[in-house]
């Protein structure tokens, strides 16, 4: 009798309790981020200590060594990319991509590097047509796009790169989306610090022309989350793919590292904005993979083996999965569904080629 009376209590309190753990789909968000050509090997293992050598570019070996190398893999992974793995091995978080439990992310556009692999993350499938990384307007429709000319998420997408070919992959002349990348000054957030991080930007060292520091572009994304608080915000990193194309290896551990942090500066904030605390899917991923060994590891190509394979890392509410996912044989061109999804949208409507969703949202 005691258990029926208090019956309908029970049921308000289970009812509130589903109403406030199941956002509505309409205040979802999405931040996708891309680290390019940064390599399973380094996520799922740490530091790669053969590599850690003089003939690899590395300056200061025993200080590199010290810095990233652990006895334990677990350890070892952790200390090159702490958040990543604090919140990927947590309730709310996942990652697929580790062979050591045969669990295989695949790059299918079988050039593995970086435009066909950002063509096959945000148009959700592999084009043969996509076979150079020169600056030429993507004739396929990505998410980012199809997205912008959905009537709720119009001008509500926001794309921010460190590589200056991203203006084309998103082709900005027809998607509508302004894709602020390579050295390109920043314009949206507080005017000051925009206008700081512009003048140190213009006048700090190039290491290249066509890709800005990735410090740069997350600041950034930050201040665009913060200004504009985009529905679907997209960042792509670049350093690590061109520290390593550089054989410096102290230099790309070093990306990986601050990329890691990047990752977190862009989750503590999105969570202080209520706009996207506790509704935000974080997807993070990579373009191709690298190869193998003293001199493969620098460079990524059909000749390369491991430069087909990837890794996805997601977090946030709504996952059905959580932890080190083995044996999931997943896609790369899987992402673009998947984005869509979260929002309650099916982005296979646009086109049938597009990969279906990830299995892993509710
Ligand atoms: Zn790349």
């Amino acid at each position: 009798m005691q258990f029926l009376k208090s019956l309908p209590t029970l049921l308000i309190f289970l009812f509130a309790t589903t109403a406030f753990t199941d956002e509505p789909l309409a205040n979802r968000r999405v931040v996708l981020i891309t680290l390019d050509g940064l390599r399973g090997e380094e996520v799922f293992g740490g530091a790669d200590e053969r590599l850690i050598s003089r003939d690899n570019g590395v300056e200061d070996v025993s200080g590199t060594m010290s810095r990233y190398c652990r006895i334990d893999t677990t350890d070892k992974r952790q200390t090159l990319m702490p958040f990543l793995w604090q919140i990927c091995t947590s309730e709310n978080g996942w990652i697929a991509g580790d062979i050591e439990k045969e669990s295989v992310v695949a790059v299918t556009n079988g050039l593995y590097f970086s435009y066909p692999g950002y063509n096959e993350i945000l148009s959700g499938f592999p084009d043969p047509a996509v076979n150079s990384n020169a600056k030429k307007l993507n004739e396929n429709v990505t998410v980012l796009e199809w997205l912008n000319k959905h009537p709720e998420f119009k001008n509500s997408v926001a794309a921010y790169g460190s590589w200056d070919v991203f203006p084309y992959i998103i082709n900005h002349k027809r998607s509508g989306i302004e894709v602020n990348a390579g050295w390109m000054p920043l314009k949206v957030g507080n005017p000051e610090r925009i206008e700081a991080l512009n003048y140190i930007a213009k006048n700090i060292f190039h290491e290249w022309d066509g890709v800005r520091y990735d410090s740069i572009t997350t600041s950034g994304a930050l201040e665009e989350m913060k200004t504009n608080k985009p529905r679907v915000l997209f960042v792509a990193l670049g350093e690590t793919d061109d520290w390593a194309h550089k054989g410096r290896y102290d230099r790309y551990l070093l990306a990986a590292n601050q990329n890691d942090g990047f990752i977190r500066d862009l989750y503590e904030m999105a969570q202080s904005i209520p706009e996207y605390k506790d509704n935000t899917l974080f997807i993070v991923t990579s373009d191709h993979g690298r190869g193998d060994g003293r001199e493969g590891w620098k460079n990524h190509s059909v000749l390369l083996p491991g430069s087909e394979r990837i890794w996805i890392a997601a977090f946030g509410p709504g996952l059905s999965v959580s932890g080190v996912d083995e044996g999931g044989k997943f896609e790369q061109a899987q992402v673009a569904a998947t984005v869509a999804k979260y929002l309650g949208l099916d982005f296979s409507q646009h086109n049938s080629q597009v990969r279906p969703p990830l299995p892993i949202l509710k």
